[in-house]
């Protein structure tokens, strides 16, 4: 039995598909639990829901196509009021979490080393590190363009006066800071002196020569996190970063500062068309897996411009592209079949920030 719970908080509904040879039934309801068998009581499973339902309102399953069956259920009320305030407009994007590996993550971990993923050499550490700042993201550096273009300039000291330097309108580190961002890191080149070599626009692991990121137009380092390593001093505590997260930020870039719905992401060997369908709702998968301020996503791989939609161009890199893509259809053989395809569209949710 394949099933998808999609909880849609702006609506206050909840509701379950479900694709089974017979009819399901509901055997109980609990607030955030749901169990269902088929009508022989062949099938039974228990479904966590991702919000508390109104257990009063009448459950009973409709039929909708061949061997397809939906429920809608009310959320409960509180839960209603409470995401109705919580996500009005767009101030919910703007304070979504910074993510992994933000400066915060890096800050709590005391001393900590970033090292190359392919041979384990030290990019960055305590010895060419002492400052993190938080990178502005794309949409706040726009705002500062905007400020600083109605605003006379004060005549600052670059480094005095913060990350962004009004002069030159551009970021500007010192040797040492490390600007935090949602998938990357930026520094400039001394920052990285015998560590990192720059080949062209790419940036190299000085030990073992695998690509680590590229050079900015503004001559800044910017090195991505999916391809290194974060471990405490100790080495005690380590993590990855899910390359699949860059494409997460570009995306939600996108949808921050053009409120862009149709995104063209374009690596070297592929194109695909994403449609962010729907923003923060939680899912529940026939894994039994809760999915909470996921995205909707439809997308596409065939690219077809349909008439009047407006589609934003993202170049992104082959491995974060090729591990979304995997996610993707990851989440997309889970779903009934009903729901796994719109159109020509296959449909997919994926958590909008990965942890
Ligand atoms: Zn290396
Ligand atoms: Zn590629």
């Amino acid at each position: 039995m394949k099933y998808l719970v999609e909880c849609l908080p702006r609506i206050g509904c909840t509701s379950i598909a479900v694709h089974a040879n017979e009819r399901p039934v509901v055997a109980s309801l609990h607030p955030s639990t749901l169990e269902l068998k088929t009508v022989s009581g062949d099938v039974s499973v228990s479904i966590p829901l991702p919000h508390n339902v109104d257990i009063k309102c009448s459950y009973e399953f409709k039929a909708c196509g061949d061997r397809d069956y939906v429920l809608r259920l009310r959320n409960r009320n509180e839960d209603v009021v409470g995401n109705r305030e919580l996500n009005k407009s767009r101030n919910f994007l703007m304070s979504l979490p910074e993510g992994k590996w933000g400066k915060k993550d890096l800050l709590d971990l005391g001393q900590f080393k970033l090292t190359c993923l392919c041979c384990g050499s030290a990019i960055i550490d305590a010895e060419n590190c002492f400052k993190l700042n938080e990178m502005p993201s794309e949409f706040w550096m726009e705002l500062m363009d905007y400020w600083h273009c109605h605003k006379p300039d004060e005549p600052t000291g670059a480094c005095e006066t913060g990350r962004y330097s009004a002069k030159q309108n551009s970021l500007n580190p010192c040797t040492k800071e490390l600007l935090v961002g949602g998938s990357f890191l930026l520094a400039n080149a001394g920052t990285f002196t015998g560590r990192v070599i720059c080949d062209g626009n790419l940036l190299r692991c000085s030990k073992c020569n695998v690509t680590l990121g590229e050079k900015t137009k503004e001559q800044l380092y910017k090195i991505y996190k999916y391809n290194m390593k974060l471990s405490s001093l100790n080495g005690e505590e380590c993590s990855f970063f899910p390359p699949e997260n860059d494409i997460v930020f570009t995306i939600l870039n996108h949808v921050k500062g053009n409120s862009a719905r149709h995104i063209l992401l374009k690596c070297e060997d592929k194109k695909v068309h994403v449609w962010i369908f729907a923003i923060d709702i939680s899912v529940t998968l026939s894994d039994g897996a809760i999915i909470r301020n996921c995205m909707k996503v439809l997308y596409q791989e065939d690219v077809k411009v349909e008439g009047n939609h407006n589609i934003d161009d993202a170049t992104v890199n082959h491995i974060p592209m090729k591990c979304f893509l995997a996610a993707l259809d990851g989440v997309n053989t889970l779903l009934p079949k009903n729901n796994a395809k719109m159109g020509p569209w296959n449909v997919s949710y994926i958590p909008m920030v990965i942890e």
